[in-house]
């Protein structure tokens, strides 16, 4: 009996950039210290393609040996004239060039980003590696920038009172799976317009592009020292990495369960500390909302990047008048979204990132039906050994169940309704949560758009529409985190404040 042979799968990216990205992957298995690539001395930990579940390539596990060479190499380049003494016009041009690199070779990143990661080839293309290019290029603007204060002295005598910021020193970049690329090259770029060094410990889940990006930092020109990688868990490299001494600043996006503990570990040296952690942000739709619109934009705030996003639209609000409208648009707009390997042209929403993220956002499911919310569509997992979950709503949600209350960091929508309430009471019940990341609201109505961006208790409001922009400030409220990235204050993260008095 002859088989016709399966037909292979139209990719989303070209064949020879994905062999690229796959050699790549297999490449990167060691720490950056200094200018050295060092080999791990542990076993290796696996990196899994999360869209087959098969083993892709495996990292150094680094631990505190590792991180301590780390940490010093940081500390002697930020000690070094070549360092100390480099015009800030010089960090700018590093940063430009870095930049370039990263879109030189954006085809190679978002490739190794979907192998890794799982998220669409094209969103990674647009959204991880186009936003670590924005980033770069954006934090490329502050070292000539940077300016302090010149300050009016009322003290007695002749005073000229000034401030500056100068940079902490070694700063701990901590990053998350879910968005590895784009978050990596925001915190590395802005520590380093800043003056600082750094040492990365990328996520154990998806750490491939960290290690490609420190690739091109040594090709652009940065001195030896200023950016060094180790790769490991969070319990070994990470613990080390927060509880070294010598260790000026940690800036962290992750769990707010780990986000505590740092904040606990590095209490005893009182090292600054940004932390970007978790979200349930809420979504609220007026009746006069420009529907075409509001559809897909609700429907990927929540399955863009199947939902792992920390300022996913995991709350819906909907107007009494609309809601069943709404709805039948929304279900129609996720039945039409194709599941499946990011690798693979048309491919909307990939996997998740690991059979336990998998296990978790269905456990979260079960638990919906159990609290008696009603499933709208989806709930249930493709036949397919990778990760996947698909598009899910629930409706009839009330605010006392778990799925409304806490992050589930996957494709999991929950529906509440609403009818004439005034501005404040709506943004009382979106406010309802630990978290305050983001919120949206879409509308046609000014005053509305103002009341609740005025009384909604989150880092963003977006009206209208979502995206990041790298010129505002982008942090939570409540247990979303503290401080800010992006804007002047991102790179002010990455500094202290001198106040200087020159009498004469
Ligand atoms: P996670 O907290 O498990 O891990 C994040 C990083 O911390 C990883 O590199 C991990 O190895 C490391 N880590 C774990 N334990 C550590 C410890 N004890 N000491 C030091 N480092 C440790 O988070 P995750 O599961 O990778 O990411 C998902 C979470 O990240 C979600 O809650 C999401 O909302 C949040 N997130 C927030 C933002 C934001 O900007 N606010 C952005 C993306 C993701």
């Amino acid at each position: 009996m002859t088989q016709t042979p399966p037909t292979a799968p139209v990719l989303a990216c070209d064949a020879a950039v994905l062999d690229t990205a796959r050699a790549a992957i297999a490449r990167l298995d060691s720490h950056l210290i200094g200018s050295e690539w060092v080999a791990g001395r542990a076993e290796p930990i696996p990196v899994l393609d999360p869209a087959t579940a098969a083993q892709i390539g495996e990292i150094a596990a680094g631990g505190a040996d590792e991180i301590d060479r780390a940490v010093r190499a940081g500390r002697a380049a930020f000690e070094a004239p070549t360092w100390q003494a480099m015009p800030a016009a010089e960090r700018e041009r590093l940063l430009l060039r870095l930049a370039e690199l990263v879109e030189r070779h954006a085809d190679e990143l978002a490739a190794i980003e979907t192998l890794d990661n799982g998220m669409p080839f094209p969103a990674a293309r647009a959204m991880g590696v186009g936003s670590a290019i924005s980033a770069i290029r954006y934090n490329a603007g502050w070292p000539r920038r940077l300016t302090g204060e010149s300050v009016p002295v009322s003290v007695p005598g002749q005073w000229h009172g000034y401030t500056t910021h100068e940079p902490l020193g070694v700063a701990a970049l901590i990053v998350p799976w879910n968005a590895p690329l784009a978050i990596t090259a925001n915190k590395l770029s802005a520590a380093l317009a800043a003056g600082c060094t750094v040492v990365l410990k990328p996520a154990e889940l998806a750490p491939m592009t960290g290690l490609r990006l420190a690739e091109l930092v040594l090709e652009a020109g940065f001195p030896a020292g200023t950016v060094n990688v180790v790769t490991g868990l969070g319990a070994a490299a990470g613990a080390a990495l927060v509880s070294h001494p010598d260790v000026d600043k940690i800036s962290f996006t992750g769990s707010t369960a780990t986000g505590q503990t740092i904040l606990r570990q590095s209490a005893h040296d009182l090292k600054r500390v940004s932390l970007e952690l978790g979200g349930k942000s809420a979504t609220i739709v007026y009746p006069d909302a420009d529907l075409a619109r509001a559809v897909p934009g609700v429907a990927m705030g929540i399955f863009g990047n199947s939902g792992q996003v920390c300022a996913a639209g995991s709350r819906l609000f909907l107007h009494d008048s609309i809601h069943d409208e709404f709805l039948s648009r929304l279900a129609g707009f996720a039945a039409g979204l194709k599941v499946g390997p990011g690798t693979q042209a048309g491919v909307a929403m990939g996997p998740l990132i690991s059979a336990g993220q998998r296990a978790r956002v269905m456990g979260y499911i079960e638990s919906g039906l159990d609290e008696g919310a009603t499933l709208l569509t989806g709930g249930d997992t493709p036949d397919s050994p990778g990760f996947f979950v698909n598009p899910t709503v629930f409706v009839d949600a009330r605010p006392d169940m778990r799925i409304v209350r806490e992050e589930i960091f996957g494709p999991v929508l929950t529906v509440q309704r609403f009818g004439d309430d005034s501005p404040e009471v709506l943004a009382a019940r979106a406010n309802d949560s630990v978290y305050g990341l983001s919120a949206y609201v879409w509308t046609s109505n000014l005053g509305n758009a103002h009341a609740l961006a005025r009384r909604l208790r989150s880092g963003s409001v977006k009206v209208n529409g979502s995206g990041m922009e790298f010129a505002l400030p982008f942090g939570g409220f409540r247990q979303s985190g503290i401080g800010r990235e992006n804007g002047r204050m991102g790179v002010e993260a990455f500094t202290e404040t001198k106040s200087v008095m020159i009498g004469w």
